[in-house]
C-alpha cells in the first residue's frame, strides 16, 4: 500500500460499477474505500433491473395465463399494491447487504457527495480522502422533460414505487424503460398511451423487429402515439392532460421515460481536468480518464456499449485487473446480451442485423419463424422471429429474436457468439430436452 495516500483505490459511487470490482483489490491487499451520496447498491438493484423486474414477472404470468385460452382458469388480476409491496420486500434488504458485502471484504465505506479536490484527492462529505487510484463510477440520472408542468411528471424511480395502477397513464418515451413500464401496467388493467417524439422506438434494435413488438403491444391494448411533441402537462380535477402536438391526452400517472443522463455534475471534473461531454466520462481504451490515475466505469462512461448492469461488471472487473496489475491490454468488450422485458421480449447479441445486411460479403443472415419450434406451443406463444448472423467461416456472430423467451435463447447462444462456434461444434451441445435451451441450438437450424 502507498504510504502517501489515504487509500490506494477509492470509488465514487457504490453501484455495480464499483462493487463487482472492489473485492478483487482488497483480495490483493490493496487498501480500498468507496463513497456514495444515496443508497448503497444504486440504480440497478433499488431502482433498476431487479425492482422492475419484480414487479414484471406478475405481468407476465397475467399474459401466459391469458394466453392459455381457459385451460388455466381465472382472470389473473393484478394486485398492484401487493405487487409493489413485494418488490419492496425483496428490494429492501440489498443495501444494508451489498454494504455488508463489501464491509466484509474490508472496502471502507463512507456516505456523502463525492467531489474532486485534485487528482487523487476527494472531498466526501466532512472528509477529504485521498487515493493513488480513484474510479468515478457515478452512474446515471432520468432526464426531466422541461416543460410547463414538469412538476407533474414522473420519473423510472418513483414509478417503481408507484402504489396504485391508475385507470389511465401516459408515458413520454418509447425506449426500453418507457415500454417496460407500459406493458407491465397496461397488464395491470392500465389504459396506456405512449408518446414517441419520432416513428422509431427502441434506437438501437432491427426497425421491422421493433415494428412487430410494437404491433403485439398495440393488438395488447397499449397506443402509441408517433411523431409527438410534448409541450405541457396540466392539472386538471381527475388528473392530468398532458398537451402535445398530436392532440391532449388524459392521464392519472405520467411517466417521463425520455432518457438518461450521466452523473457528472458538481463532481469538480472541470477543475481537475478529467475530460466529459453529453454522453459521459471520456476514457481511452483502458477506461483511463485524462487523468491517467482516475478511471471510470459503468453507466457514467461515454461509450457506444449498451449501459447495462453486466456491462458495468465487465468495466469494473476490467479496471481491478488493470490496477492489480493482472491485464494490461486494451479493454475487449465480449458480446453483451441485451433485451427488452415486455411481452414478447426482444433480445439481440453480437453483430448487429444492420450491419449484417449492409456487409453480405461478410456475413450470412439466416431468417427463422421460431414458431416452427413445437415447444413455443407449450406454454401457448403465437408467434415470434429470429435472425441469426454468420460470418464466411461458418461462426455464429450475431442474433436477434422476438418472442417470449428471446432473452433465454440469446443467453443460451452468448457462448458460442463469443467464443465463434460453428455449426458443427455446436453439434456438441447435448443439452437438457425439451427445453428453451434445446431449442435455441434448434433454432439455428
Ligand atoms: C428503470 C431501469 C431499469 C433497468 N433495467 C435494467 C435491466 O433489466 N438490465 C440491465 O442490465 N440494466 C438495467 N438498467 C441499467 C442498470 O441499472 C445500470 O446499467 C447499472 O445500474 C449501472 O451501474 P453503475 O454502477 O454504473 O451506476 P449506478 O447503479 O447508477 O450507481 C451509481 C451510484 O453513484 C452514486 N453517485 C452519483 N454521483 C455521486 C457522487 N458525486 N458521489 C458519490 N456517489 C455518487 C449514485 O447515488 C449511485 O448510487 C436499468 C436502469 C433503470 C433506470
Amino acid at each position: 500500500m502507498s504510504t502517501t495516500y489515504d487509500y490506494d483505490v477509492l470509488y465514487l459511487g457504490a453501484g455495480h460499477g464499483a462493487f463487482d470490482g472492489a473485492p478483487m483489490l482488497t483480495a490483493q491487499g490493496k487498501k480500498v474505500a468507496m463513497v456514495e451520496r444515496d443508497t448503497f447498491g444504486g440504480t440497478c438493484p433499488n431502482w433498476g433491473c431487479n425492482a422492475k423486474i419484480a414487479l414484471e414477472n406478475a405481468a407476465s404470468l397475467r399474459r401466459e395465463l391469458k394466453a392459455s385460452e381457459g385451460i388455466v382458469e381465472g382472470s389473473g388480476a393484478i394486485n398492484w399494491q401487493k405487487n409493489v409491496a413485494h418488490k419492496n420486500d425483496i428490494v429492501k434488504v440489498f443495501p444494508n447487504a451489498l454494504q455488508g458485502l463489501m464491509e466484509g471484504a474490508n472496502v471502507d465505506v463512507f456516505f456523502g457527495d463525492g467531489r474532486f479536490i485534485d487528482a487523487h484527492t476527494v472531498q466526501a462529505g466532512d472528509k477529504q480522502l485521498t487515493a493513488e487510484n480513484i474510479v468515478i463510477a457515478t452512474g446515471m440520472h432520468s432526464h426531466r422533460l422541461n416543460i410547463e408542468g414538469a412538476e407533474y411528471l414522473h420519473d423510472s424511480k418513483d414509478f417503481l414505487s408507484n402504489e396504485e395502477a391508475p385507470e389511465k397513464m401516459v408515458v413520454i418515451g418509447a425506449g426500453y424503460i418507457g415500454l417496460e413500464s407500459a406493458a407491465m401496467m397496461q397488464a395491470a388493467g392500465t389504459d396506456v398511451t405512449v408518446i414517441m417524439r419520432g416513428d422509431r422506438a427502441l434506437a438501437g434494435f432491427p426497425a421491422d423487429y421493433v415494428d412487430k413488438l410494437l404491433a403485439a403491444l398495440e393488438a395488447q391494448g397499449l397506443t402509441f402515439v408517433k411523431n409527438a411533441n410534448t409541450t405541457a402537462v396540466e392539472k386538471t380535477a381527475n388528473g392530468y392532460t398532458v398537451k402535445t402536438s398530436a392532440g391532449d391526452f388524459e392521464a392519472g400517472y405520467v411517466l417521463d421515460a425520455t432518457g438518461r443522463i450521466p452523473n457528472t455534475e458538481g463532481m469538480g471534473l472541470e477543475e481537475v481536468g478529467i475530460d466529459f461531454d453529453k454522453g459521459g466520462i471520456i476514457t481511452n481504451d483502458h477506461l483511463q480518464t485524462s487523468l491517467p490515475n482516475v478511471y471510470a466505469t459503468g453507466d457514467v462512461l461515454h461509450k457506444d456499449v449498451p449501459k447495462l448492469t453486466p456491462t458495468a461488471t465487465f468495466e469494473s472487473q476490467y479496471v481491478a485487473d488493470q490496477i492489480n496489475g493482472d491485464d494490461k491490454e486494451a479493454i475487449d468488450y465480449p458480446a453483451i446480451g441485451t433485451n427488452v422485458f415486455t411481452t414478447p421480449r426482444l433480445a439481440q447479441a453480437g453483430v448487429s442485423l444492420a450491419e449484417a445486411k449492409a456487409n453480405p460479403d461478410k456475413y450470412d443472415v439466416v431468417e427463422s419463424d421460431v414458431m416452427a419450434d413445437w415447444f413455443r406451443l407449450v406454454d401457448y406463444e403465437k408467434s415470434g422471429q429470429i435472425s441469426t448472423i454468420f460470418n464466411k467461416q461458418g461462426q455464429l456472430v450475431g442474433v436477434v429474436e422476438l418472442s417470449e423467451h428471446a432473452e433465454d435463447i440469446v443467453n443460451a447462444l452468448l457462448p458460442a457468439i463469443e467464443f465463434g462456434y460453428t455449426k458443427k461444434e455446436l453439434r456438441r451441445l447435448v443439452t437438457i430436452f425439451p427445453t428453451i435451451g434445446y431449442s435455441a441450438l434448434g433454432d439455428l437450424g
